[in-house]
């Protein structure tokens, strides 16, 4: 058995010089709950372990009108579903963070540490990507501020530099009549990770007819996840009827790229990729419409 190190930073600044210090083999640790997993099966070689949990940047949550939702990357997961200002205003991202696993994985594991894993798959990026958020980083260089949807470059990759850890997401308020959800398919009804996902954030005109903005995101179907900007053009202008459901749907199938593995064909999964933005486009409408 290999000798292990353990450290709890309590400041984001001494965090990052002992990350930088110990190079390719110090692993940060949010709630653990993918990270131990792989040093246990042996996929991540690590002779290190740096608990963000004690450090105050990373567990800001706070939500302002005129600012938003400022969510530290290491809140974990049932901390977030509590939090009430986000319930309705960030309906889609709650939804996400509350499919993760169950209440005992909830109640370590962060949104933070859902999307630095990279995968594709993950239940909170979807909704971060259509709902605007940006990841605040930090590394030695200093800070800066990666757009959600750029954030995955590949499954079990991302945008953070070396040295870099992810601080917090910053998510602007939703504007008025706007609302958002998120869905994924999996075979089991909980504790499995999704086949395909989708998410939808719109925004309706002030009598509630017509969608003025719209951003619909797909996951699983790629080696990240996707924004199909064609979708949510097909919505604009729309009364969201049958045929711009339809149109957007159309768009994430042509979008998908997914392969075949036990889960599911790649021909299931374009083809659930529009079934699941049709339903995420209408059940973003009846929270819009304040049904
Ligand atoms: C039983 C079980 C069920 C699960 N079900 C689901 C599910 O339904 N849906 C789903 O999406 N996932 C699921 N997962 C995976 C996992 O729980 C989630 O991805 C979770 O959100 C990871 O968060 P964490 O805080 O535990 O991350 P950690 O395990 O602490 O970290 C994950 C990765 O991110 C890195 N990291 C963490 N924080 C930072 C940071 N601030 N900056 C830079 N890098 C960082 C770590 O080094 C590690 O590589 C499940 C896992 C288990 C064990």
């Amino acid at each position: 058995m290999k000798p292990l190190e353990f450290s709890a930073p309590t400041t984001l600044n001494a965090a990052i010089k002992l990350y930088s210090a110990n190079g390719g083999g110090a692993g940060l640790m949010a709630g653990g709950t993918d990270l131990l997993v792989q040093m246990r099966s042996g996929r991540a070689e690590i002779g290190h372990v740096i608990d963000l949990k004690r450090i105050p940047e990373l567990n800001v949550l706070s939500y302002d009108k005129k600012r938003g939702l400022r969510l530290g990357a290491a809140v974990a997961c049932d901390v977030l579903g509590a939090f009430k200002p986000a319930k309705a205003a960030y309906a889609a991202l709650i939804e996400g963070a509350e499919l993760i696993g169950s209440t005992q994985i909830q109640s370590r594991a962060s949104v933070g540490g859902n999307v630095c894993n990279g995968s594709p798959a993950a239940d909170t990026i979807c909704s971060l990507i259509v709902l605007g958020a940006q990841c605040v980083v930090k590394g030695p260089q200093g800070k800066r501020e990666i757009p959600a949807r750029d954030f995955m470059v590949g499954p079990g990759k991302t945008a953070l530099r070396k040295g870099e850890l992810l601080v917090e997401f910053r998510i602007p308020p939703p504007p008025a009549h706007s609302a958002s959800g998120y869905l994924r398919f999996i075979p089991r009804n909980e504790m499995d990770i999704a086949v395909v996902s989708a998410a939808a954030n719109i925004t309706l005109s002030a009598n509630g007819k017509t969608c003025t903005a719209a951003s619909v995101a797909i996951g699983a179907v790629a080696p990240t996840p996707l924004l199909v900007e064609a979708a949510g053009k097909a919505l604009v202008g729309s009364t969201l009827d049958e045929a711009a459901l339809e149109a957007a749907a159309a768009a994430s199938r042509k979008a998908a790229r997914p392969i075949s593995d036990m889960r599911g064909t790649k021909e299931y999964r374009t083809h659930m990729a529009g079934v699941l933005t049709k339903r995420a486009i209408a059940m973003a409408l009846q929270r819009a419409r304040g049904a």
